[in-house]
């Protein structure tokens, strides 16, 4: 604990310097990683370039179905159906973003405030106050070329849980990859309901710190999650993970069937083949206790990179 709490004072002390490189840095390396969807030229003018899509053009204007809005490039779900609205403005137009998901930046223009994907800086469009339309008083003007429409009868999510040490840098990781649309940290494995951070830090509750990963089996299999999750983090390690020491930060694979079970110690056994001593246990999934708010996204809130995991290719 006192290592994460000596990082989040040296990360806000480096925000007050005013020393953080973001987007660019975090574009190149995301793409490298082949994270985001491939985009068209017409989806990259907007996405990429800043464009905007011509008025009463976009085919999810009048859209009205019930279902999620989530981000061309890389699937992050921003907008629900119950906060869109009419504004007969020539784009969708929505009151209210899922929390977190819509990051405001003032335009180049010098006037408006331009509004990107919070997770990988895709163009979105812009966000204008004060002009009376709903209760609250909001209107995020976007392209539709910016969004995907996932319909709610559709949404066939399934989640898996992974232990690989502090889940800040475990939940950044996983958040890069495609095909999850949301991740949750908290904690599993102890006797204590409902527990604190710190109660979990005392080391008396048994939880092991917990990311829930949201994922669309379509897109990614369970298979190539677990090998994810053995690429960024060193399951060799025994009493910890990085500097972190201590039964909170063990790496666990948390299977809720015997398919997920059979997936993650097929794993186990290959990079037991490549020589590897693996640390990892592999546990029945119990109870998932989420974790406090500011824990949430907490490398993507501060813009920084983790201290504890980094990806090696071993597959
Ligand atoms: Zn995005």
């Amino acid at each position: 604990m006192e290592n994460k709490l000596s990082i989040f004072l040296l990360i806000l002390c480096s925000l007050i310097l005013g020393s953080c490189t973001m987007s660019g840095q975090n574009y190149k390396e995301q793409n490298d990683m082949k994270k985001y969807n491939e985009l068209t030229p017409l989806e990259k003018a907007v996405i990429i370039d800043k464009g905007t899509e011509r008025p009463f053009t976009g085919d999810l204007l009048n859209n009205k179905a019930e279902g999620t809005y989530i981000c061309k490039q890389c699937n992050t779900p921003l907008y629900t159906s119950d906060s869109k609205f009419d504004s007969h403005c020539g784009w969708p137009s929505f009151d209210d973003e899922i929390g977190g998901a819509v990051k405001r930046i003032p335009d180049a223009d010098g006037r408006r405030t331009e509004i990107v994907c919070a997770h990988c800086g895709g163009h979105l469009g812009h966000v204008f106050m004060g002009e009376g339309f709903t209760a609250k008083d909001t209107r995020h003007c976007v392209n539709s070329v910016s969004m995907k429409f996932v319909p709610s009868q559709e949404s066939s999510l399934q989640t898996a849980y992974f232990a690989s040490g502090c889940f800040w840098g475990t939940e950044y990781y996983f958040q890069k990859l495609r095909g999850v649309s949301q991740t949750t940290v908290g904690f599993m494995g102890g006797h204590v309901d409902n527990p604190s951070y710190k109660e979990v830090c005392t080391g008396e509750t048994g939880h092991l710190e917990v990311t829930a990963i949201a994922y669309d089996p379509k897109v990614v299999s369970y298979d190539l999650l677990v090998k994810y999750f053995f690429e960024t983090h060193d399951f060799t390690q025994t009493n910890g993970q990085g500097p972190d020491i201590g039964s909170q930060y063990l790496s666990c694979i948390f299977y809720q069937n015997e398919e997920e079970k059979a997936i993650a110690q097929k794993n186990i056994d290959l990079l037991t083949q490549k020589g590897y001593k693996v640390a990892t246990m592999l546990k029945p999934a119990p109870t998932f206790w989420k974790a406090e708010d500011y824990h949430q996204q907490y490398y993507q809130h501060n813009g920084k990179q983790p201290y504890c995991h980094k990806y090696t290719k071993i597959f």
